[in-house]
């Protein structure tokens, strides 16, 4: 595999070993790996359980103990038994890839990014991903991926795209002092862009305008005065959310009809009513938030909430991860501002969490559980790629949206 095939994404990990990616996610495997699996030999010393796969929906998954710890986790010693006693090669394709993120870009090229529901990679802490590369050449090619088709290109040339996309990535990698402000200009120019048609974007003299649109952008937002969202924007924006931060995971484990009829509950009240995130996920305060609050509380945002989003942004967009097959198929300008819907998500879980606990200042922290929770389902969620999901996020992501939604987490310009 020649070294120009691979488009790697800026960003730091090093696994500390947590065990977080060996609880409760599930993990398919194909056929030859469940003969793998199930020729492994183990003592009882080993103390591997009897049933070590599981079958949901007409898929095969590796089995959880009930702690929700995968059957071959060792809660112990905090690590996988069969790396453990046999080698890292016979775990199943997904243990090994995560959490790298491998798809293909519009040139064919393998493009690696990195998951931000890894705590390590939220961090950015380690090696780079550049020191990888010798295990992404031998994993990349085992799994099945695609590029995006024509159709989804908008009609724009590569070049147009890699240009587009390296402007949008430099807006995101830049320092400065610019928070929320480049996220609003990155809105706007998703939006803003399709607009000129693609003609004019495939046109050469295009390379010298499109760094003066997101300045513009930018400049717009101290200007523009945003109307405040209606009811029906809210709860439309809220059944969003709750689709979004809906996990795979719970949802084929507890397909008995209790646990549907409990759900579509939850959810009922997080569109219509108050919102409590802790039925969704433990490991956020078991409080509620009215939607009321949600939009209209003002808070502050810590300084340091923006790099987080800012560095997550500029990698799913350098590595064209936000559109083609992976992304319910979206188009190019499509799949940006979805991408930027993902992003005015997590800041309003973010939000949420903080005025569950009663305060009024957005964490650092809050930004990155958030983050960590909606990345887990962008681009994976079943649901997310049904018909009905991807209307919905139609409707709340065009640019008016995007930006009534932002400005009504924010309540930082309301007219
Ligand atoms: S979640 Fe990340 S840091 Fe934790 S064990 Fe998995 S790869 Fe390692
Ligand atoms: S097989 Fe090993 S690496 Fe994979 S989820 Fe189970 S314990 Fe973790």
């Amino acid at each position: 595999m020649g070294k120009e095939s691979f488009l790697l994404g800026d960003g730091c990990y090093n696994c500390s070993d947590c065990g977080k990616c060996c609880h409760n996610w599930l993990v398919e495997v194909d056929e030859n790996e469940q003969t793998i699996i199930n020729n492994l030999k183990w003592n009882t010393e080993d103390q591997v359980p009897d049933k070590v796969l599981q079958e949901l929906g007409g898929r095969t998954y590796l089995a959880h103990k009930e702690s929700g710890a995968c059957a071959f986790f060792d809660e112990d010693k905090g690590h996988c038994k069969i790396h453990a006693k046999f080698k890292g090669s016979l775990k199943p394709l997904g243990c090994k890839l995560y959490p790298f993120q491998i798809q293909k870009t519009v040139s064919e090229q393998y493009s690696v990014g990195l998951r931000y529901d890894c705590p390590e990679v939220v961090s950015n802490q380690g090696k780079p991903l550049t020191e990888y590369k010798k295990e992404l050449t031998k994993l990349a090619p085992q799994l099945n991926v695609h590029s995006p088709k024509d159709s989804q290109k908008n009609e724009l040339s590569n070049d147009s795209i890699s240009d587009i996309l390296h402007l949008f990535a430099t807006m995101y990698k830049q320092e400065n002092d610019l928070g929320f402000e480049k996220i609003a200009a990155g809105i706007i120019a998703a939006g803003r862009l399709p607009l000129l048609g693609d003609t004019f974007i495939n046109d050469l003299s295009m390379r010298e305008i499109i760094p003066s649109y997101l300045e513009r952008a930018v400049d717009d937002i101290k200007t523009t005065k945003i109307r405040r969202m209606g009811a029906f924007e809210e709860a439309r924006f809220m059944a969003f959310l709750s689709m979004l931060i809906r996990n795979d995971e719970v949802a084929i484990k507890g397909k008995s009809v209790s646990n549907r009829v409990s759900r579509v509950g939850i959810i009922s009240k997080f569109i219509f009513g108050r919102a409590n995130l802790h039925h969704f996920d433990p490991q956020f305060p078991d409080a509620n938030v009215g939607r009321s609050e949600l939009f209209k509380t003002d808070v502050t945002y810590m300084d340091s909430c923006w790099p987080v989003l800012h560095r997550f942004l500029a990698m799913r967009i350098q590595t064209h991860q936000f559109f083609g097959p992976h992304y319910q198929g979206l188009r190019f300008f499509e799949g940006l501002q979805y991408l930027h819907l993902i992003a005015v998500s997590t800041i309003a879980l973010a939000k949420w969490h903080a005025l569950a606990l009663g305060r009024i200042t957005v964490t650092e922290e809050q930004i990155k559980k958030s983050l960590a929770w909606c990345d887990h389902n962008y681009g994976k969620s079943q649901l997310l790629k049904t018909k009905p999901a991807v209307i919905l996020a139609r409707q709340c992501m065009d640019i008016d949206n995007n930006m009534r939604q932002l400005n009504g987490i924010l309540a930082f310009r309301l007219t």
